[in-house]
């Protein structure tokens, strides 16, 4: 039994929690958000965002920190 659900993974945004429209085809390999204009690795992407659904990262989507520091993603 999976601990995270691994449904849209590939759409959601790891930095805003916001889901991309359509899924990225698999020869697309940068995640690029269309609501916050984060471009990441889609592996990083969707890594990320399945540990924000498993409770490890609390500090990612799901809005609840909106002014929470940018890791990787530099201003
Ligand atoms: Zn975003």
């Amino acid at each position: 039994m999976p601990l995270v659900h691994p449904a849209h993974t590939t759409m959601d945004c790891a930095g805003c929690g916001a889901r991309a429209k359509h899924a990225l085809p698999l020869s697309q390999r940068t995640y690029t958000c269309t609501a916050c204009g984060v471009s990441r690795s889609r592996d990083k992407n969707s890594a990320h965002v399945m540990l924000v659904r498993a409770g490890l990262y609390p500090g990612g989507a799901q809005g609840v920190r909106p002014d929470r520091p940018q890791g990787e993603q530099a201003a």
